[in-house]
């Protein structure tokens, strides 16, 4: 056997080799069709193969491919940040280039930061995030995440961060209503910010719904507000994390917009470009720009391949190319259908807990007992599990955890490229159903023992 010269995420496993994509699926070089479940990282969301974005790509790179920003813009870049700016909602209209998530939440707490040195305020620098979350891979990124597998070995060079807990109502309200729930989750970010002292914190940082550390984790459509009151009181920056649910994914060209909050700060990336290329950005408002472009007018970071034209042209054509197909709607119309569809199995499923989501974002948390919601021990490995059968039956679903120890709480999202048809929403349920069944029985079967 030939040796492999590439780092993949586990060393010892055999990754079969993607030869071609088209639409919502992927071939492996022995044939085998997937299903895109997941959409990659949620991030292929126009799907695979799309002529239209190829021959964006192309024109632009017959122009040119890769300018410096710190010596020219083009108008790729400026056309793709303007298009953001009508987009996003209200004042949020500044972005910042940047080429992955990690480094998009990252700019946007520096920002933040930035934002109160310009206005005299230099100790505000620490970031209040939820546990349960993930905003990315790098150090400052992953002081505001609580997801222990992707924290524990660099814990002493983390920073730490106050941090509270997220909305959970699947395990939170059981003796309260969502209402009281929303309630404490506030009280505990308002007491936090007195614990550490407001002059300290910069901004408040949460993803509008939970993915990698929650399976799709919903908030009551009050939660935010009554989180953005707390921020408001105290002089705190809301910053959201739509680097996964941003760009349609759940239903609504950005996930804030079913919350009826405006973040001062928006990190977004993955479906921003599909996955065609790299590309993310720090999506600023009007209100944290001021201070910066009536002081210092920098704003302090960056990265050499920013704003870069390709990349930016790409992601433009898939902007363009999402409005063109209406594949916000789709998204919110084949997601309901593809949670009705999911909830019926859940129903008849013995390990389905909860079913949760918006758009083609759903997640699926399992538990050992259905009354007791009871978590499966850690040793049966039940994400993995569940992931490797759908493997099998041709279909990818994306792995997430639902614990506050970041461990406990096995779930998956299902979160298909936005042009899903309802034919194909159907066949994907077909062979997650397949899945679900041989887990089942695997599970119970030891369970029995
Ligand atoms: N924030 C959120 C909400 C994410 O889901 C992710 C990626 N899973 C990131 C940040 C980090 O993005 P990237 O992997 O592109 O660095």
């Amino acid at each position: 056997m030939t040796r492999t010269y590439l780092i993949k995420p586990v060393l010892d496993h055999k990754y079969p080799s993607i030869t071609h994509g088209e639409g919502i699926y992927l071939y492996d070089e022995q044939g085998k069709q997937y299903i895109d479940g997941s959409s990659g990282a949620v991030t292929a969301s126009i799907g695979h193969g799309v002529q239209e974005i190829i021959e964006a790509m192309a024109e632009q790179s017959k122009k040119v491919s890769f300018v410096y920003r710190s010596q020219f813009t083009t108008g790729a870049a400026e056309q793709l940040a303007k298009k953001i700016s009508e987009i996003t909602p209200g004042d949020l209209n500044w972005s910042f280039f940047v080429n992955s998530g990690s480094e998009a939440t990252e700019t946007a707490m520096k920002i933040a930061i930035q934002y109160w040195q310009e206005k005299g305020m230099k100790t505000k620098n620490k970031i209040i995030s939820r546990w349960m979350s993930y905003h990315g891979i790098t150090m400052g990124a992953l002081s505001m995440s609580g997801h222990i597998q992707r924290r524990e070995r660099f814990e002493p060079m983390l920073e730490s961060y106050p941090s509270i807990s997220a909305p959970y109502y699947y395990r939170d309200a059981g003796q309260r209503t969502i209402e009281e729930c929303d309630d404490f989750y506030a009280q505990e970010l308002e007491k936090e910010i007195l614990r550490v002292g407001k002059d300290h914190i910069a901004a408040f940082i949460a993803e509008p719904m939970i993915g990698a550390a929650g399976g799709a984790l919903t908030p009551s459509d009050g939660y935010f507000q009554k989180m953005k009151a707390v921020c408001d009181r105290h002089d705190i920056l809301f910053i959201a994390d739509e680097v996964m649910t941003g760009v349609g994914r759940t239903g609504k060209m950005f996930a804030m917009e079913h919350f009826n909050v405006i973040p001062d700060i928006m990190a977004t990336g993955k479906g921003m470009s599909a996955g065609y290329t790299p590309m993310a950005a720090a999506v600023v408002s009007e209100r944290v720009m001021e201070p910066i472009l009536n002081g210092s007018k920098i704003v302090m970071s960056g990265h050499t391949f920013s704003a870069n034209p390709q990349s930016a042209a790409t992601s433009l054509a898939v902007l363009n190319y999402i409005e063109k197909n209406n594949l916000v709607e789709n998204s919110a119309v084949n997601g309901a259908y593809l949670k009705e569809r999911v909830c019926e199995l859940a129903e008849a499923s013995k390990i389905i807990g909860d079913v949760r989501g918006k758009g083609l974002f759903v997640g699926i948390e399992f538990v050992e007992d259905k009354l007791t919601k009871k978590s499966f021990e850690r040793a049966l490995d039940v994400v993995n599990k569940i992931v490797e059968a759908n493997f099998a039956e041709g279909l990818l679903v994306y792995p997430a955890n639902a614990g506050a120890d970041g461990l406990t709480g096995d779930a998956v999202i299902l979160s298909p490229p936005l042009t899903i048809t309802r034919e194909e929403v159907d066949e994907l349920v077909r062979r997650f159903a397949v899945a679900l069944g041989k887990v089942e029985r695997e599970l119970l079967g030891e369970l029995s023992k």
